[in-house]
């Protein structure tokens, strides 16, 4: 990164930056891709790009880019969400077609707001690192088509989805007029993120890259890492599946935790806990050194990364045994 060759990224002539987005599109078998500094960019770009103020989007009820970008598709695009039921993230062509409503020919075209496009996130983060079956993606992807939306996918985990099941990344995105994906998640790269699509769409995307702020000068030195991520460490993540199953196993056999180990698919565990609340369980482990994030009054979410080492997951684990004895020895006020 310090000896990244840099130009200026709002001319275009970033040669680094140009290095890591046509790295990134060949991966994801599209033509141009366009680097952003963050996943909620590139997804809210994304869906700029695909609709006018008034339009309605599917999103699934849990998706990120509903719950977790600051409502940013309300406040910048004013798209209506139109939510749809997945299970750990995932839906069904049935459901896409719900949304549509069997009346739907009745109504004046004026009056309901269209549905221009459909968005699926692949590996599904409040899901828990669910991977979407190929199959299921393509059917799901085909509804969507054969009423006219534009598809965009949430992809800032795709290479997690490519490791769990070895299909490749451009198999997951050949569906989808536009992907994102991240570079700075467990791949290890400090910031940022691609959108890519075709040659026109990334045209388009440039454009509200540059409205929305994100055009970012000698964004060069931030490139090299994201570049050095994606050559050299999608390799790697397997090793934050195991760490991460290692933790889990050892998690299911911990009374005062309830997981279901057949949820654990990529690098997120998420569980419940059975006898204590999940804010006074995370504060003492953070206390200890384990940082986890709390999900609901009983629900924990543990996310492994490359600089994970199968040690430091048997010392959490010892922290996690450790925090629960210390909160069941004295119960936090309220509980
Ligand atoms: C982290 C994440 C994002 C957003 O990335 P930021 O860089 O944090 O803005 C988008 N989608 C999913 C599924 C994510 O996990």
């Amino acid at each position: 990164m310090a000896e990244a060759e840099v130009g200026d990224d709002v001319y275009g002539d970033d040669p680094t930056v140009k290095a890591l987005e046509a790295a990134t599109a060949e991966l994801l078998g599209k033509d141009d891709a366009v680097y952003m500094p963050s996943g909620t960019m590139t997804n809210q770009v994304g869906i700029r790009t695909h609709t006018q103020p008034g339009d309605a989007a599917l999103y699934d009820h849990q998706a990120h880019v509903y719950q977790l970008e600051g409502g940013a598709s309300a406040a910048i695009s004013g798209v209506l969400p139109r939510l749809l039921p997945g299970v750990r993230g995932i839906f069904s062509p049935a459901d896409v077609e719900s949304a549509f409503g069997r009346d739907h020919r009745f109504v004046p075209s004026a009056v309901a707001p269209p549905v221009r496009l459909l968005c699926l996130e692949n590996t599904h983060n409040a899901g828990g690192g669910s991977v979407w079956p190929l199959d299921t993606l393509t059917a799901v992807a085909g509804a969507g088509r054969a009423r006219g939306l534009a598809l965009h996918l949430d992809g800032a985990r795709l290479w997690h989805a490519t490791v769990a099941t070895g299909v490749a990344e451009a198999a997951y995105a050949a569906p989808f007029d536009s992907v994102s994906v991240c570079f700075s998640k467990a791949l290890g790269a400090p910031v940022g993120s691609c959108l890519a699509g075709s040659h026109a769409l990334v045209a388009r995307a440039r454009r509200f890259k540059q409205q929305f702020g994100g055009g970012f000068r000698q964004a060069g030195i931030i490139a090299a890492g994201a570049l050095h991520a994606l050559r050299h460490h999608r390799e790697r993540l397997h090793e934050t599946h195991a760490n991460a199953r290692r933790f889990a196993e050892g998690l299911a056999a911990m009374p005062g935790i309830a997981l279901d180990l057949a949820t654990v698919e990529t690098n997120i565990v998420r569980f419940q806990l059975t006898h204590v609340a999940a804010s006074a369980f995370v504060d003492e482990a953070h206390r200890r050194g384990v940082h986890m994030l709390p999900s609901g009054s009983d629900g924990v979410r543990a996310v492994f990364y490359l600089d994970i080492a199968p040690q430091d997951v048997d010392d959490a684990l010892t922290v996690v045994d450790r925090t629960l004895a210390a909160l069941a020895r004295s119960p936090p006020e309220g509980a």
